[in-house]
């Protein structure tokens, strides 16, 4: 490639709000054949909402959502934000945790108010020996329609679930529809439940979803498609997402994300919607194109 075509593309690409490190990475993308995207914060708003807080028999809502809370208020994760959030809403008075704990991937523990309280997704339930069945019709209903769903476990026994939604982005729809006009298979992979994963993917046309990933999966995914011949771009916002953006072919970052997700990819997208992905595809065939 010559130097002054791709110092060309490099300031298309600026003016189109896409940011290109360097020529690699332009080179790279024309070859691309597999988008993997994360979901929350990547194809959603990444602003979930509390939408519900159900307890089991025998707790009170008010008090489950205060011990919930006042833990998630030691968690800078975007459904902490929704939990915290969602209290102060609702008018609900936090106190402070003690022994704070974040398990990647899976929750929070901590101390309440003397109580031991958790709050997590079914992996942290299961590593906790405890059975979340009498929950699972319920969680699942919710999971349907989209919503990420976690359990609340206080000393020991399980005392409900609250329920958090994620908007798709506005943009979402349309940019997966010219990306896959453009030849692009497209898998989502999300830390999320493969339930909600798959009520997220069926609206969006997705081709293919890797759920209940954690953060060290998505990096191993990607490796095992490039094993199998496939030339991989990914595109996340998250420092979860940073390991698999530095496997990637072509890593790809939202400008709207983590530092460490811009610090370890090809391409950043300022404006944090997957609609700079079909411009760069572009720009990409065009100068590859012009340098041949
Ligand atoms: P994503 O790929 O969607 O960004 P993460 O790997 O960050 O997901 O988290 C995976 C799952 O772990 C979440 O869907 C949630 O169920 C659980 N989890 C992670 N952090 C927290 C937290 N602070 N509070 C409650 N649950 C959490
Ligand atoms: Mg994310």
């Amino acid at each position: 490639a010559t130097p002054m075509s791709i110092m060309t593309a490099t300031g298309t690409g600026a003016q189109m709000g896409v940011l290109i490190k360097n020529a690699e990475a332009l080179e790279r993308f024309e070859k691309i054949d597999t988008l993997i995207v994360d979901k929350t914060g990547t194809l959603t708003e990444g602003k979930p909402k509390l939408v519900a807080v159900l307890p089991d028999k025998g707790h009170d809502e008010a008090e489950v959502l205060r011990l919930a809370a006042s833990l998630e208020r030691g968690s800078e994760h975007p459904l902490a934000e929704a939990i915290v959030r969602g209290a102060e809403e609702r008018g609900v008075e936090l106190v402070k945790a003690e022994d704070f704990e974040a398990i990647t991937g899976k929750g929070v523990k901590g101390i309440v108010d003397g109580k031991a309280v958790a709050l997590g997704n079914a992996a942290l339930i299961r590593d906790m020996g405890l059975d979340s069945g009498a929950l699972v019709g319920t969680a699942n209903a919710r999971r349907d329609e989209g919503e990420t769903v976690m359990f609340i476990v206080l000393d020991g026994a399980i005392a409900g679930l609250v329920s958090v939604a994620d908007p798709v982005k506005e943009t979402t729809p349309a940019a997966l529809k010219a990306l896959h006009e453009l030849g692009f298979r497209i898998i989502m992979a999300t830390g999320d439940n493969e339930r909600t994963a798959q009520a997220v993917a069926s609206r969006l046309g997705i081709d293919e979803i890797r759920a209940d990933v954690l953060p060290e999966d998505k990096a191993r995914i990607i490796r095992e498609l490039q094993d199998q011949g496939r030339k991989v771009a990914m595109a996340g916002d998250g420092v979860n997402d940073a390991p698999a953006l530095a496997q990637a072919d072509v890593g790809i970052a939202m400008g709207t994300g983590a530092d460490v997700a811009i610090e370890s990819a090809g391409f950043t997208l300022v404006k944090g919607n997957l609609d700079g992905i079909v411009r760069a595809r572009k720009l990409s065939l065009a100068t590859m194109g012009n340098i041949r």
